[in-house]
């Protein structure tokens, strides 16, 4: 499972700016995702062979200039609870305040790993202000300047080192792993129980009050699957207001140890700004998806008319990605609750696909041929073959070129409808990578 890294820190201190020098930081081995709009607060980081999420938890919570003392305790819970190590920044050029020193004494009582991080150290001569943070009693102050990147190499070593040895868990690679996500009281507890017949999770009206587990494998209706640790299934937190943003951040570590996605929808709710951010999180991820639109029991209006209103709405909020099942169900009456397992078992089929290279070349050259690539500068792209990646967990395809970085996204959105026209990768996220031949 990934590690997950959080920022906190008081407004102004430089925190986002932190964020996005480290997520900028990312080898271009991992494909951006277009069309992203959360990136503000969660991103990808790979350093030395390794990859990890972090989140800016100032970006979910704090959103105003008028900094509260409550609002500074719920982002700290939310990293101690959430995060592998901990990130506190504080501002070596304005110097301490008292929301520095209060942030400091909650964090000297954890046990996660924190890193103390004097920002915007821009020359040498700040070097000396950072001093005063020795008091915090959280050990020697990284100094370093977001703004110009200094210093960040070392942290991202520090960083990387911290990470707490994590038991292998005994999953076998060739079982999906499942994991039910989505806002509170979509229903996700209650179709984890539709799915496994046993009141194994308690479902109340309160959001977010069942129990742990990380992968249970369980043999259901012929499909052999793991259910992996989902958020708002797991404990109460200390931190119950403001749901909102929590059990999105709680929603990272179940959808990254996840192959398939199952994205619960409230019927009667419609799609709102935390189904968007959960979507966008699995899409950051790369994994599959599967759009459970639930509580359909209450739903009136049931004529194709409003299920294609429905459908088109959903696609419309979520494109690009748009080639992916949605299911109307119900938790309550189990109406197709078999058709979810079986579409999340197809999208993980789907994801394991693998086109010979034959083939794959026989029907896309001359997709190529009637439509190539446009030109540049009086220049022809011209794409002589193409391959799909062996051994990867997202569908990757290399298309060989004499000039690949003249291929825009556009073309490569082409490429990547007309794969998904001939063969069927629903519900996966696939990647188009062009390399110079
Ligand atoms: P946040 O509220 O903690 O997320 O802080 P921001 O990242 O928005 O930064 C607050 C202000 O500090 C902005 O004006 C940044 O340009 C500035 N800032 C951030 N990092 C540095 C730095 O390393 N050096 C200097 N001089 N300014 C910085
Ligand atoms: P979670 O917070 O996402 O785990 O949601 P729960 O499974 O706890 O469900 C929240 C509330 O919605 C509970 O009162 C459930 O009984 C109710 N609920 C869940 N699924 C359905 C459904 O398909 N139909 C109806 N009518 N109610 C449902």
């Amino acid at each position: 499972m990934g590690n997950i890294v959080a920022i906190v820190g008081r407004p102004n201190v430089g925190k986002s700016t932190l964020f996005n020098r480290l997520t900028k930081s990312r080898k271009a081995i991992v494909n951006e995702v277009a069309g992203t709009t959360r990136d503000r607060q969660y991103g990808k980081v790979e350093w030395c062979g390794q990859e990890f999420s972090i989140i800016d938890t100032g970006g979910w919570v704090v959103n105003s200039d008028d900094i509260f003392e409550e609002e500074i305790n719920k982002q700290v819970a939310i990293a101690i609870e959430e995060a592998d190590v901990i990130l506190f920044v504080v501002d070596a050029m304005h110097g301490g305040t008292d929301l520095d020193d209060h942030v400091a004494s909650i964090l000297r009582k954890t046990k996660k790993p924190v890193i103390l991080v004097a920002n915007k150290v821009d020359s040498n001569e700040w070097q000396y202000a950072a001093a005063e943070f020795y008091s915090f009693g959280l050990g020697d102050p990284y100094t370093l300047s977001a703004i110009n990147g200094s210093g960040t190499g070392d942290l991202l070593d520090d960083i990387v080192a911290r990470f707490p040895k994590k038991e292998e868990e005994t999953v076998e690679d060739d079982i999906p792993r499942f994991a039910v996500v989505g806002r509170p009281n979509a229903g996700k507890s209650s179709i984890i129980n539709a799915f496994i017949g046993e009141d194994r999770y308690i479902v109340t009206d309160i959001a977010g009050t069942t129990r742990d587990s990380v992968f249970t494998r369980y043999n259901k209706f012929g499909f052999d699957f793991y259910l992996v640790d989902t958020a708002g299934i797991r404990k109460k937190g200390k931190v119950t207001e403001d749901i909102e943003y929590y059990s999105v951040i709680r929603s990272i570590r179940a959808i990254e140890s996840a192959d398939v996605c199952i994205l619960m929808i409230d019927a009667t709710r419609g799609i709102e700004s935390q189904d968007l951010n959960i979507f966008s999180l699995i899409q950051k991820n790369k994994k599959g998806l599967v759009v459970c639109v639930n509580k359909w029991d209450l739903v009136e209006d049931k004529s194709n008319k409003a299920i294609k209103e429905f459908e088109s709405a959903i696609r419309e909020r979520f494109a690009p990605f748009v080639d992916f099942p949605i299911v109307y169900a119900s938790a309550l009456t189990k109406q197709r609750i078999f058709k979810v397992l079986e579409s999340a078992a197809e999208v993980y089929q789907n994801r394991m696909m693998r086109i010979p290279t034959a083939k794959l070349n026989e029907e896309m050259l001359s997709v190529i041929e009637n439509y190539p690539p446009p030109a540049h500068k009086g220049k022809y792209v011209k794409i002589k073959y193409v391959t799909q990646l062996k051994d990867t967990v997202v569908p990757t395809f290399i298309f060989f070129c004499n000039l690949p970085q003249w291929v825009k996204e556009p073309y490569k959105r082409f490429l990547e409808n007309k794969i998904r026209s001939k063969w069927n990768f629903r519900g996966t996220p696939i990647n188009i990578f062009m390399r110079e031949k």
